[in-house]
């Protein structure tokens, strides 16, 4: 017997001892979501995983999807995945910001890459690596969950005709775009979820900003303000999986395989899914409330926001050196990738609306 042949055998032979038994035993996770089962698409990826690993596995390999309305901790999913409580989770990267502010470059941050140029910098460039890099400290291997495509700015019941009107105005707006707002003079509140519609009514605050018209429409924000901005502080929002690696560490490889491939699927399913909401959920609001105006902020505006967020930029460069780092890294994939989306997208949207208007 040639010793290459040989090779191979024993090879097989070694990996049907270790298939044997272990592979047999159904193996059964529970995945924690930040997440009410009820709201889609954000909980659609980890409901959608479960189902193909089932079907994928022959009912071999089990998911069981938990909400926040079972597990009560929306903002504790990391720590329970870390901790083993639960082998995965299903929330966005940008909330454990409070721990290591280098997890926002896994969600997004203003005026950061459109969703094709951040899947292209996760995918092939060095977004992964990164990821890997600033979660290996929790325990935790992190994967693309989802994305919500480009925000939308927020509602406003006022129109903000000048950088003076963002002054002393009442906001909920979270995360890095919260900082900036408040650079600019925004009061930046805090409000949880479903108090938000109540407050903008009662004028407790001025505006808010949310998602898109596909998830804005549910919350009935289009009832109550007029004025639909455009985005600029969350253009790419990516969801996460996150996985203990202890658990996927000893996952016979097949399920690994499986896994990885299907988070993939369902983390694009739900970018597609919220656009296909989005569209629908436009057209009906546009016919229902006609009175909404949408604006993008003037053009005195839109460059303060931009400097304030190049300064909280600059401040978390100048005291975290990995943060410098990714700055660095993103900043240079998204010149090369915005050259190819201008190129590609731009200018095509451009020219066929030109055409339309004729
Ligand atoms: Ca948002």
């Amino acid at each position: 017997m040639n010793k290459l042949l040989k090779i191979a055998l024993s090879t097989v032979a070694v990996s049907a001892l270790l298939a044997s038994p272990a592979v047999a035993k159904k193996i059964k996770w529970k995945l924690a979501m930040t997440w009410p089962s009820t709201l889609t698409p954000l909980a659609s990826p980890p409901i959608k995983l479960a189902e193909l690993i089932k079907k994928m596995s022959d009912g071999e390999f089990i998911i069981k999807v938990e909400g926040k309305e079972k597990h009560k901790a929306a903002l504790g999913i990391l720590d329970m995945v870390k901790g083993g409580q639960y082998q995965m989770g299903h929330s966005g990267s940008y909330y454990w910001k409070g721990k290591d502010i280098n997890t926002v470059w896994f969600t997004t941050v203003p005026f950061g890459m459109t969703p094709s140029e951040q899947y292209a910098w996760f995918y092939y460039g060095n977004g992964k690596k990164y990821m890997k890099e600033v979660y290996d400290k929790f325990g935790v291997y992190n994967y693309p969950g989802g994305n919500t495509g480009n925000q939308m700015g927020g509602w406003f019941k006022k129109e903000i005709k000048s950088v003076e009107d963002l002054k002393g105005l009442k906001m909920r707006i979270p995360g890095l775009a919260g900082e900036v707002m408040a650079k600019v003079g925004v009061n930046v509140t805090n409000i949880p979820a479903g108090e938000l519609y109540t407050a903008l009514d009662r004028g407790t605050i001025d505006a808010l900003e949310w998602v898109g018209p596909g998830m804005d429409i549910k919350m009935g924000f289009n009832k109550v303000a007029k004025y639909y901005y455009t985005g600029w502080h969350e253009p790419a929002s990516e969801m996460q999986f996150m996985i203990n690696k202890k658990a996927f560490d000893k996952l016979p490889p097949k399920y690994q395989t499986m896994l990885e491939t299907a988070m993939k699927a369902v983390s694009m399913d739900m970018y597609i899914e919220n656009f296909a909401a989005s569209a629908d959920a436009w057209a009906k609001m546009k016919k229902d409330y006609p009175g909404i105006q949408v604006k993008t902020f003037p053009k005195p505006v839109m460059e303060a926001l931009k400097k304030a967020s190049d300064e909280v930029y600059e401040g978390y460069a100048a005291k975290n050196p990995k943060f410098k780092e990714i700055l660095a890294d993103y900043k240079a994939y998204m010149k090369k990738g915005r050259d190819w989306s201008m190129m590609s997208q731009y200018y095509y949207l451009q020219t066929s609306k030109e055409l339309e208007s004729k």
